[in-house]
């Protein structure tokens, strides 16, 4: 008999296994795939190896999500910090998003010297780091406990952020800087999609912050890949089983039965590393729970992405991301962005035989990609490659000059088929004010000792959001559990 079984070895299911495993207690960690980290993992694919999807990584400073646990832990992160986090290209324009403060707003007003908008930027920068100050005791949440807890440690930071997680970051921004340009409004627009997953007019101004300000936290380049921090925590996890998946879970009077594809197990509790949206699909009395959700958070997105293998004649200067804004859309998607990402020289995984590997995500709407005869669904995967590819040689020359030994794309289909995620949608649920702060999804199920970690509940995605999830789910569940 297991205390927890969790299903699924994304960063949630990986993060959660590790806390439970050093308290003790007898868990075992299912993954249907070869390999962990989901959506945040690295594959290999005839030799090769490729990020799936994130490529960037912040929050592991030890006052922050992912650094708190990894110190809890004990784990030491194969991560070494990069600057600038990114560069931002809008037509002309050339926007490197360095680590501190004063040479990232230069770099900002040089670029758009036709605004007056250092006000604006201080109050982005004075609120993110209120934010920060907060997360902490923010947990858990949704509970009457974290407000009141917040207020008490942290008087000034709960005031002056209480009334930006009911305000649009663009309402907020139209205040201080007046009427954006299209390409100002793209600029700031793009920060918070890659970060909450959605445009200013729609982002509390609390939760923009943080995305505006996501470049100047230290960010790190995950060494050997992301699969590589995943593997860091995986070493503190008791029991692991890959390339099992969970195909059913019963509710029993002692626990809850799970049945995989090798064979079945009891345990006391569940914790499920798949979308609130998939939960219904393993546990019958939960199917209701999953089709609200599914209703209710209509707002979700897909990623197309590219993965190349590159002869490395890149010079080493190169920074490791580049975000490219358009002003048409690109084709079969939706967006008018791509977020570039490059391995570094001599990576002893990702770069391996003199290469680079390379990861280019951009969102993309899921009905682009659904319902489609194969031939149909092969060219537009073929016509939006070539776009992509076509604007990533015209911006970043490096990548035309080098020979591409590999090159190949995902959509929504290939996240669907690969990760189990509903529908391929990937990004976890907007941190938009329709959901944000009280209708966001919390960790706990209508089942008691079911419950959820991952970028579908509170407070999102990526590395950041997930950690804070799996803490805030341990802070409900574990009265021993003291992290924050
Ligand atoms: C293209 C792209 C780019 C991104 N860029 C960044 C970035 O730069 N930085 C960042 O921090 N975040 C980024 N993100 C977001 C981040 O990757 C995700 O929010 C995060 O990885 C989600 O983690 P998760 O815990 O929800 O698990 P998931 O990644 O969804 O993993 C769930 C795991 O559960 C397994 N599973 C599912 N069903 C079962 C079952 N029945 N039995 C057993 N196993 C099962 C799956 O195989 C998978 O391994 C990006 C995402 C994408 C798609």
């Amino acid at each position: 008999m297991l205390d927890y079984l969790v299903v699924g070895g994304g960063i949630g299911g990986v993060l959660v296994s590790a806390l439970i495993s050093q308290m003790n207690r007898e868990v075992l960690l299912v993954e249907a795939l070869d390999y962990l980290g989901g959506c945040a993992g690295t594959f290999k694919r005839e030799g090769f190896y490729y990020n799936a999807g994130a490529c960037t990584f912040v929050g592991a400073e030890e006052n922050l999500p992912v650094g708190k646990i990894a110190k809890n832990l004990g784990v030491e992160l194969p991560i070494k910090p990069i600057d600038p986090a990114m560069v931002v290209y809008i037509g002309d324009k050339v926007i490197n998003r360095w680590k501190a403060w004063d040479r990232s707003l230069e770099e900002i007003r040089l670029a758009f010297p036709e605004f007056n908008h250092t006000r604006f930027w201080r109050r982005v920068n004075k609120v993110s780091k209120s934010m920060w100050n907060l997360w902490c005791h923010t947990l858990p949440y949704p509970s009457l406990e974290s407000p009141i807890k917040s207020f008490f440690y942290h008087p000034f930071d709960f005031l002056s952020t209480l009334l930006c997680n009911f305000i649009s970051a663009q309402k907020i921004a139209r205040v201080y800087i007046g009427k954006l340009s299209s390409d100002y409004q793209s600029f700031l627009n793009h920060h918070t999609l890659i970060t909450a997953q959605a445009f200013l007019d729609k982002v509390p101004f609390s939760v923009a912050s943080l995305g505006l300000t996501y470049p100047n936290l230290t960010n790190y380049y995950a060494i050997g890949g992301m699969g590589k921090l995943l593997d860091a925590f995986t070493s503190k996890i008791k029991n692991i089983s890959m390339k099992t998946k969970v195909k059913k879970i019963v509710r029993k009077p002692w626990g809850f039965e799970v049945e995989t594809n090798k064979g079945k197990y009891e345990t006391k509790r569940v914790i499920l590393n798949t979308t609130i949206w998939n939960a219904g699909d393993l546990i019958e009395e939960l199917k209701d729970f999953s089709h609200k959700a599914r209703d209710l958070y209509k707002e979700v997105w897909g990623a197309f992405t590219i993965y190349m293998t590159l002869e490395d004649n890149i010079p080493e200067d190169l920074p490791k991301h580049h975000l490219i804004l358009l002003k048409e859309k690109i084709p079969y998607t939706g967006s008018r962005s791509l977020f570039v990402s490059l391995s570094e020289k001599g990576d002893p995984v990702l770069s391996i035989g003199n290469t680079r590997s390379i990861t280019i995500s951009t969102h993309t709407k899921l009905d682009m990609w659904e319902n489609l005869h194969p031939e149909e669904y092969e060219e537009r995967k073929e016509k939006a490659m070539e776009y992509c590819l076509g604007i990533i040689h015209e911006y970043i020359p490096a990548i035309k000059m080098a020979k591409k030994l590999k090159v190949f794309a995902g959509t929504p289909k290939t996240f669907e088929r690969y990760t189990g995620r509903y529908k391929g949608s990937v990004g976890g649920i907007p941190v938009i004010k329709d959901y944000f702060p009280f209708s966001y999804p919390s960790p706990l199920t209508p089942i008691e000792g079911v419950y959820l970690v991952g970028d579908t509940v509170f407070p999102g995605q990526g590395w950041p959001g997930v950690s804070m999830g799996v803490i805030n789910l341990l802070k409900f569940i574990e009265r021993d559990f003291k992290l924050c």
